[in-house]
């Protein structure tokens, strides 16, 4: 990251004030933000063979990720963003290894099948999410965050339990914005359940067949939000990662996902989404801690606390 004090024309060059360097990528922070919240975390995808990697690496493994990411010949992710003294921003990002991901190794599926919950977010190619939703065992939660924004393969979307989007990432799915209730019930037709994220307006939980839930964000004065969106899913995985254990579903491959019961007509299926909303609400409501503490913290990763410090600020 480079500050500027304006952000230079095209042609133009103007001097820096300042050159800082900081872990990222939305695969990474989310993994990190689990880590910290206390789940037996894997980190799959690619890194170069560089310094960038390394650091990365010592963020992940501090944050107790188990790493299993691929060395690539191509350099490690990354973004190069200019911010000017206005807060105005120009980013360019270089995915790099990332884009070497195009389909899971016959190990990676093996990870991504004996876990309870598959987390994806859009900077690897849409061929090895699709692989990777596929191998997810049928008990299993499928979460996408569909960030950053780009068209999903609908392969991809039948495949998803749990949609995840910000307002803009929802207008963008649906093809025009609309109000939070409107986006999340469209957004319904395609996938069984959408966790809506407002930003200082917190959340809406919406399951097929069940009427929405809003969380509300804690108010906190913010100082940096970059990075909040991370925070929350990462947390979001976690804590449903929890209640998956103290449902007594040990293993990934027992009971019928969403992903078959919430597509199904009838009542029948109630129980099973009334279940999930109270999944996912309840973990929402974790998130929301999370990234309330998050926000109020400079830095993406971090700024992300763990789950004691949540507990901590919860008991104060
Ligand atoms: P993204 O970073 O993906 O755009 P949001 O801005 O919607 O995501 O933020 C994700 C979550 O972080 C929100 O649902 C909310 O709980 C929390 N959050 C974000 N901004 C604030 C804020 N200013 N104050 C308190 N909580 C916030």
């Amino acid at each position: 990251m480079v500050r500027a004090p304006r952000i230079p024309r095209p042609g133009e060059t103007v001097l820096g004030t300042d050159v800082t360097e900081h872990p990222g990528g939305k695969g990474s922070n989310q993994a990190i933000g689990a880590g910290r919240s206390g789940a037996q975390t894997v980190f799959v995808g690619a890194l170069g063979d560089d310094a960038a990697a390394a650091r990365l690496l010592t963020e992940l493994r501090g944050a107790g990720v188990d790493t299993r990411t691929r060395t690539s010949p191509v350099a490690t992710g990354t973004a190069w963003i200019t911010v000017g003294d206005d807060g105005e921003n120009v980013i360019i990002v270089v995915p790099g290894a990332n884009a070497t991901v195009t389909e899971l190794t016959a190990a990676e599926r093996e990870v991504v099948a004996t876990s309870r919950i598959l987390l994806m977010q859009q900077e690897i190619p849409q061929t090895s999410m699709v692989d990777a939703a596929r191998s997810a065992a049928p008990g299993a939660l499928v979460l996408l965050n569909a960030a950053p924004t780009r068209e999903v393969d609908p392969d991809l979307l039948a495949l998803v339990d749990v949609l995840i989007v910000n307002e803009h990432e929802a207008a963008d799915l649906n093809g025009s914005s609309a109000p939070a209730g409107e986006l999340a019930a469209r957004l319904l037709e395609q996938v069984p359940a959408v966790v809506l994220t407002l930003g200082a307006q917190g959340s809406l939980i919406a399951v097929r067949g069940s009427e929405p839930v809003a969380v509300p964000a804690h108010r906190v004065r913010a100082v940096d939000t970059t990075g909040a969106g991370d925070a929350f899913c990462g947390a979001l995985a976690a804590e449903l990662d929890r209640s998956a254990g103290e449902l007594g579903r040990p293993d990934a491959g027992r009971g019928r996902s969403s992903r078959e019961t919430g597509r199904s007509a009838g009542g029948s299926d109630s129980g099973a989404a009334g279940e999930l909303l109270g999944r996912l609400v309840s973990a929402a409501r974790f998130a929301t801690a999370v990234s309330a503490l998050a926000v109020q913290r400079p830095g993406a990763a971090s700024s992300i606390p763990t789950r004691d410090e949540v507990l901590k600020s919860q008991a104060a």
